[in-house]
């Protein structure tokens, strides 16, 4: 049997339809792309609002989780375990089928979309209601050695990555003596001064501090960390005034701050500025923004300039006239959706929108279903948290109250571990904050993590063969 003509089934879930091989579906089906923050609060939503009887709900992702990604500078620094930073789509949806493979393609027109799964070949599934939460991608710049020597820091494997490459490059780097080479492994560039760089760049920054204290032969001045950022201050999402504080706080810890400056080159781990500053680095972390997923490009759904998914403000898709797209919802950072607080304006893409879009969007699918008329979506900005390392934050409430140190790093905390999905992992990350707090958190690097059949492969090449004649 081939993956199309498999039925998906709403009991157990997981397996694609051929809509020729199956009777008329009794329930409607609604699939879900991407099981990020809208997919699973909106699956989540929906299962509360509607019986199995009344809707079949499939979500489809690549990965296995949820990922909460204000959580991964503080998962990159150690203070919680990268694990609890996810919610595992098996216990986080319940009575929710779920199918594992990248959305490839979508025809809105004939209501199918193609799933390209990591092994096999991509197959159809047809469905009655499509929301589509597929999330955004970093946006890069055609940089010479960016590719080669860059990562990104949108996901939890690429936080996992940065903090073992950090903690690997102190290790090794403490056992070195050729200075160049140690400045080099020492030397860490982020670029991005938006929320999510400068939170990675300030905890990642607080773990090697902290980590180097542990090493007798490396001083903790021979870290070099270096901010880059194209405009003339950081963290827009907030006051210039806490922009400005975050800029002294991290010049205090001495960060190396570049504004107004691009990276123009990172061939090698040479990194070059537009400001003529070069300098060896073996660590480069991008994050300097993002653009919605690229793979709307391949459906029929109406985008905006900027690729994502046009919408009105009850979450249903539309065209750019407004006039509306029958049986298609968007939202988070792939859709545009219109700020009822700041007309004319879109949502900006971040957790705190997402989350509320994603549980609007399942009470208004369930009306829609119920022959009841969508409400529209409108949410107040509450304002912007950042942990900037142990004890130290900043965050900006409701526009006015501005809260510095010690307390905003509480506030953050508060913030998003109510906002965590599942009474688990909000326990687990409390208790990860505990015990980091009672015996300071875990500093050690597991490299090998990356790569752990080399020591096998290097074991295997050493054992001479039998002459041939041996074998028989
Ligand atoms: C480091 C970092 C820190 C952040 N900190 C904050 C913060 O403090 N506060 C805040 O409000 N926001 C923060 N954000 C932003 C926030 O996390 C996002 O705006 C939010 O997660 C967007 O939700 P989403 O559902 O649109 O996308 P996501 O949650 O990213 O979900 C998209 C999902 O789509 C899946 N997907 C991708 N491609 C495909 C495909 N082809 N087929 C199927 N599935 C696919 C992905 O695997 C993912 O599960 C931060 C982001 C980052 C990266």
């Amino acid at each position: 049997m081939s993956p199309s003509d498999q039925p998906v089934d709403a009991a157990h879930g997981s397996v694609p339809e051929s809509d020729d091989a199956l009777p008329p579906r009794k329930v409607p089906r609604i699939v879900i792309l991407g099981g990020g923050t809208v997919g699973v609060y909106s699956a989540r939503r929906l299962r509360k609002r509607l019986g199995k009887r009344e809707a079949a709900i499939v979500v489809v992702d690549p990965r296995p989780y949820m990922t909460y990604a204000p959580f991964l500078p503080e998962a990159a620094a150690g203070s919680i375990d990268p694990r609890n930073a996810v919610a595992p789509h098996r216990r986080a949806l319940k009575g929710i089928d779920v199918l594992y493979g990248k959305v490839s393609s979508i025809r809105h027109g004939d209501r199918r979309v193609e799933i390209t799964p990591e092994e096999g070949d991509p197959y159809e599934i047809s469905y009655d209601h499509l929301i589509v939460g597929l999330g955004s991608v970093a946006r890069t710049l055609p940089i010479p050695g960016l590719a080669e020597e860059g990562i990104g820091f949108k996901n939890i494997e690429e936080a996992i990555a940065v903090r073992n490459h950090v903690l690997n490059r102190i290790d090794v780097a403490s056992s070195i003596w050729d200075a160049d080479l140690r400045r080099k492994m020492l030397t860490f560039v982020f670029v991005g001064g938006g929320f999510a760089g400068i939170e990675a760049l300030a905890e990642v920054e607080d773990m090697a501090r902290a980590s180097a204290k542990y090493y007798d032969s490396l001083d903790v001045s021979e870290l070099r960390f270096v901010l880059v950022e194209g405009s003339a201050r950081i963290l827009p999402e907030v006051s210039a005034e806490l922009g400005g504080y975050t800029l002294d706080e991290l010049r205090k810890r001495n960060i190396e701050i570049h504004l107004s400056t691009f990276l123009t080159s990172c061939v090698g781990g040479h990194v070059v500025l537009s400001s003529g500053v070069e300098f060896d680095a073996e660590t480069l972390v991008w994050t300097a923004g993002v653009m919605a997923n690229p793979v709307l490009k391949k459906s029929d759904l109406p985008l905006d300039k900027l690729g994502r998914v046009i919408c009105l403000p009850t979450l249903q898709v539309a065209t750019a006239e407004g006039e509306v797209i029958p049986d298609a919802w968007a939202a988070g950072d792939c859709a545009a959706v219109p700020d009822l607080f700041n007309p004319g304006q879109t949502c900006p893409p971040n957790a705190q929108h997402a989350l509320r879009e994603g549980n609007h969007l399942g009470d208004n699918l369930a009306r829609i279903l119920r022959s009841d008329a969508p409400t529209e979506y409108k949410h107040r900005n509450v304002g912007a948290v950042a942990s900037l390392g142990m004890y130290k934050g900043v965050a900006q409430m409701f526009g006015r109250i501005k809260v510095r140190g010690f307390l905003a790093w509480v506030l953050h905390r508060t913030y998003h571990v109510f906002a965590m999905p599942t009474l688990n992992r909000k326990v687990r990350i409390m208790a990860d904050w505990t015990s980091s707090l009672i015996f300071r958190r875990e500093v050690v690097a597991l490299g090998s993590l990356h790569d752990p059949r080399a020591e096998f492969r290097a074991a295997s090449v050493r054992i001479p063969l039998p002459p041939a004649e041996s074998l028989g």
